[in-house]
């Protein structure tokens, strides 16, 4: 068994297949999908998939990229929505400095918000970071997001940052990239990273894994991204499937449907 911890099924990428995609999870042994609505457009359509696929439940929260788009209504919104009992996070939320496709100031300030509001709301965090190791560790920090806890998604920083969320109590998830030819710094990291505070996620539709790399990446595929675990580990991929399994269960507070 294994779960895809972040994926993005509501995107215009599934729009003709979604039944066939969340099929074919089930078949290879991908027995639950968190998918992340990232923006006020995608937030009903994630609570549109969870409702009719019991094994899929969903993550709302303002993307970095799309923080630019919050108003008034915004959290009023979005606090609305996190009452659905198929709520099982808040996010995608963090700073992106790679694209930078909203203003920096306005990305901190919008991610120091949305931990406020996540502590309100009782969930635990869903954090990307890009190029913003740094600044997101202090607002991490500065915040008390240990006092909800959660995931740094696509987690791409250094062993020291990792070290410091897994001590505030987060999880550190684990994307396709692990299996890229030039990863091989990644993978000493991850070496490092106990099996115990470690998630497996595609950022589907993003970040395909080998061998699929280049083309449209869909849960089913993290299988790929548990094996190479696995193998960086030295452990059985049976292994792997089991704790990150069970992590992102306790993380998500799911004990099946
Ligand atoms: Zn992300
Ligand atoms: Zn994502």
């Amino acid at each position: 068994m294994l779960v895809d911890s972040h994926a993005h099924l509501e995107m215009p990428e599934f729009k003709k297949d979604l039944e066939a995609v969340i099929q074919r999870a089930k078949e290879s042994g991908v027995e639950y999908i968190f998918t992340v609505g990232t923006e006020k457009k995608d937030w009903r359509r994630a609570l549109e998939i969870t409702h009719s696929h019991p094994t899929v439940f969903a993550i709302l929260g303002v993307h970095p990229h799309n923080v630019t788009e919050i108003d008034d209504q915004t959290y009023p919104i979005l606090k609305g929505l996190c009452q659905d009992e198929t709520v099982k996070a808040y996010g995608e939320i963090g700073l992106d400095f790679f694209r930078n496709l909203s203003p920096r100031d306005i990305q901190l300030k919008r991610f120091r918000e949305q931990i406020g509001l996540a502590r309100e709301l009782g969930l635990p965090i869903v954090v990307h970071d890009r190029e913003a190791h740094q600044e997101t560790l202090e607002i991490l920090k500065s915040e008390k997001a240990d006092e909800c806890g959660g995931i740094i998604h696509c987690f791409s920083a250094g062993y020291e940052m990792a070290k410091e969320c897994m001590d505030m109590g987060f999880y550190i998830s684990i994307p396709g990239s692990i299996t890229f030819k030039n990863a091989e710094g990644f993978r000493e990291i991850v070496k490092k990273v106990p099996l115990e505070s470690l998630l497996v996620e595609t950022d589907a539709p993003f970040l395909t894994p080998e061998p699929f790399r280049g083309k449209r990446n869909e849960p089913s595929y993290v299988r790929h991204t548990a094996q190479k675990v696995a193998e960086v580990k030295g452990i059985s991929f049976e292994r792997v499937a089991e704790v990150t399994t069970e992590n992102a269960l306790t993380v998500y507070g799911v004990n099946g449907r």
